[in-house]
């Protein structure tokens, strides 16, 4: 663990960092191969290629492919195939802080935008059934600045997590954000490169990418930020994935939090995967919360996520949607929690599409369950 003492120790380190992450053309040892089933393998390098192939990619990735090139190796938006042909993954460079607190019930926060009332009233009823809230950031949906969202969280009586997107801020706003964010006190910032804004949301809005999401966790680690980071266990080139997560566990990320899949069992062979090649950070896996098609849409609709189709069909099959919905997320949420290494769960998805507090009750109800034991 580091934390610069001063200022200017804080200012050396990002140099340090920045200069590794763009500097001259550098091979390293590769890593370890992993058996990959596309034969493709993970390169540990960093070379002049990488910083020119950033450009080609929408969203000016150095350490791609991001999470959300699909499992075929399309990008997640129209331009054909992802732009790296292998993943490109950071170099050790900055040690992590570890989170105060691991939250076994880590619960997605959804509020309308701009409105501290309702805010408050969604955190009252996530409170009880949850260690942390998670904050996201939606590329059609601005809210308040994440600051300001982590203080009237904690003021509401919920440990905030809170997502931090390059997608919007340049490399400085990041940097307010972070030193914002650990001032209020915040548990864990999840540091991610971001969707991309689809062509027709807000087509007047520039989509910035100064960082991308491995080097933004290195930059919150060095100003004593603990630095969550997201990994698609599915996303390709998925043999490589559980390596990529190793590699930003070296470079600042303190924990990591994985995107859907459709099987524990997909979670248990990725993190034991990523054991094996030295992961020790805890690992909150994500169980998907939908009562009706409109939350399940959502879900599936996610670049790197996947949901079970016959958990959907079960749901929406259902005589009671809503009852059912929140006995497949306990169902499937207390499976990933028996996996060795899985630290946590995320109740992920916007639950219901019959309001935000109708979604918030149900959340909040599969996390009683789980924290109580109780079933129907
Ligand atoms: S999938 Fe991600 S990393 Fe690859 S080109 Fe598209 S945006 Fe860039």
């Amino acid at each position: 663990m580091r934390e610069p003492a001063t200022e200017a120790s804080a200012i050396f380190l990002h140099s340090s960092v920045e200069h590794q992450l763009s500097g001259p053309a550098q091979r390293l040892e590769p890593a370890p191969r992993t058996g990959c089933r596309s034969g493709r393998k993970l390169s540990v390098m960093q070379t002049q290629d990488s910083i020119t192939r950033r450009e080609t990619c929408p969203k000016r990735m150095v350490f791609g492919p991001c999470g959300g090139a699909l499992p075929d190796g399309r990008c997640e938006l129209p331009i054909g195939a992802c732009v790296f042909p292998e993943v490109v993954a950071p170099l050790a460079a900055v040690t992590g802080r570890p989170p105060a607190r691991v939250p076994r019930v880590l619960t997605d926060f959804s509020a309308p935008p701009f409105d501290p009332s309702a805010l408050r009233r969604i955190a009252a009823t996530l409170a009880p059934a949850s260690d942390a809230v998670l904050v996201g950031e939606h590329s059609n949906r601005p809210d308040f600045p994440p600051t300001l969202v982590a203080r009237l969280l904690l003021d509401a009586g919920v440990r905030p997590w809170v997502t931090l997107a390059c997608r919007d801020r340049n490399r400085v706003v990041l940097e307010q954000e972070l030193r914002g964010l650990k001032h209020v006190g915040i548990d864990a910032v999840l540091c991610v490169t971001g969707d991309a804004r689809g062509y027709d949301v807000r087509p007047d809005a520039t989509q910035v990418f100064d960082l991308d999401g491995p080097r933004l966790a290195a930059l919150a680690a060095s100003i004593g930020v603990p630095a969550a980071v997201p990994e698609a266990p599915l996303g390709w080139p998925a043999a490589a994935r559980p390596a990529r997560l190793v590699a930003k566990q070296a470079n600042g990320a303190s924990i990591a939090v994985l995107n859907h899949v459709a099987h524990p069992a997909v979670v248990a062979d990725f993190v034991a995967a990523a054991r094996r090649l030295g992961l020790t950070i805890p690992v909150v896996a994500a169980a998907a919360v939908f009562t009706d098609a409109g939350s399940a849409r959502v879900l599936a609709a996610l670049p790197g996520l996947e949901v079970d189709a016959a958990a959907v069909e079960e749901v929406l099959t259902s005589a009671d949607p809503v009852e059912t919905g929140i006995a497949v997320a306990v169902r499937e949420a207390e499976a990933l929690l028996d996996i060795d290494g899985v630290a946590g769960i995320n109740l992920s998805g916007s639950a219901s599409s019959a309001g935000w507090e109708a979604a918030a009750e149900i959340k909040a109800e599969v996390g009683t369950r789980l924290t109580t034991g109780a079933r129907r």
